[in-house]
C-alpha cells in the first residue's frame, strides 16, 4: 500500500469506505492490528518522542484525523484522499459489524461518558471499562468477554503505548484503534464542531473555546506544525529555484 509522508510519520491514502474495507480483511485474517488516527498535535510529539513515532509508523493502519492536518498536507504537494474523523469511523463500523456479528469493547473516558456511549452504539457492545484506574487490569477484563474490535480512549501518546504493549495480551482482539475523544462526542458530553467548522478546518478553534484547557496541545498542533510546514515550504521553494 502506497503511503504519504510528512516529517516521519507514514498516512494511509484511504477513504472512509477503503478503511472499512481493510478492517473488515483485518478481521478475517487471523491476524492482529492496530490503527492510529494522528491529528496535528500527533506530528510535533512525534519530532520529540522516537518511541512514538516507531508505534505510529508500525501501525496497520494510520489514517489522517484531523481537517487541518489534511489541508496541512496539500499545502506541502501531498494528496491525501480524506480526513478520516474517529467518530465517524466508529459509528461507521458499529452499523457495519451489527450486520457482521462482530463484537467491540469501549475502553477508556470517563465512566459515564463510555457507558452512555455504550447505550449510543448498540448491541455490537459487549463491555466498557472507564480510563482512570489501573490500566494494566483492564486486560483481564477484556479478555473475560473476548471482543474482535478494541476502541482505546485514553488521550495520545497513551492509548497508542498501550496498545502497542498490550495487543498481544488479548489474543481476540483482531483490530484495536486509538480513538481520542471520540467517546466525548458520540456520548454527547462535548458537542462536537459544526460540521462548516470541520470542512474549512477549523475544528481545533471550537475545542479550543469548548475545552479551554487543550490549549497547549492546540497550540502544539496548530502553531508549531504551522512553523514547521512553512519552514519546509520555504526550503522546497528555495531547492527547486
Ligand atoms: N482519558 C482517560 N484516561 C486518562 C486520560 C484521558 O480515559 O488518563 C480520556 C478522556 O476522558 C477523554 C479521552 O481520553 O475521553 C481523550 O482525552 P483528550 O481529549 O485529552 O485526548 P486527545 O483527544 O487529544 O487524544
Amino acid at each position: 500500500m502506497k503511503k504519504v509522508e510528512i516529517f516521519g510519520i507514514k498516512f494511509n491514502n484511504l477513504d472512509l469506505d477503503e478503511a472499512l474495507q481493510k478492517i473488515k480483511s483485518f478481521l478475517e485474517n487471523g491476524k492482529q492490528h492496530y490503527i492510529v488516527l494522528p491529528y496535528s498535535e500527533f506530528i510535533i510529539r512525534a519530532q520529540q518522542d522516537k518511541e512514538f513515532r516507531k508505534i505510529l509508523n508500525e501501525a496497520d493502519l494510520c489514517l489522517c484525523e484531523s481537517r487541518g492536518l489534511w489541508f496541512s498536507l496539500r499545502f506541502l504537494g501531498k494528496e491525501l484522499k480524506k480526513n478520516i474523523y474517529g467518530v465517524d469511523l466508529i459509528l461507521a463500523l458499529s452499523q457495519k459489524l451489527k450486520i457482521q456479528n462482530k463484537k467491540i469493547f469501549l475502553f477508556g473516558g470517563k465512566e459515564k461518558v463510555v457507558k452512555k456511549t455504550g447505550d449510543k452504539l448498540g448491541e455490537c457492545i459487549v463491555g466498557t471499562e472507564h480510563g482512570y484506574q489501573d490500566l494494566d487490569k483492564v486486560v483481564e477484563k477484556i479478555n473475560k468477554v473476548k471482543p474482535d474490535i478494541l476502541l482505546v480512549a485514553l488521550g495520545s501518546p497513551k492509548q497508542e503505548k498501550w496498545i502497542y504493549y498490550n495487543l498481544k495480551k488479548m489474543p481476540s482482539v483482531k483490530v484495536a484503534i486509538g480513538v481520542g475523544g471520540a467517546f466525548d462526542f458520540i456520548s454527547g458530553y462535548i458537542k462536537r464542531a459544526p460540521k462548516f467548522m470541520q470542512d474549512i478546518g477549523l475544528e481545533w478553534l471550537w475545542r479550543l473555546i469548548v475545552q479551554p484547557h487543550r490549549f497547549k496541545r492546540i497550540y502544539n498542533g496548530v502553531i508549531k506544525l504551522g512553523c514547521l510546514i512553512l519552514k519546509e515550504k520555504i526550503s522546497s521553494h528555495i531547492h527547486n529555484s
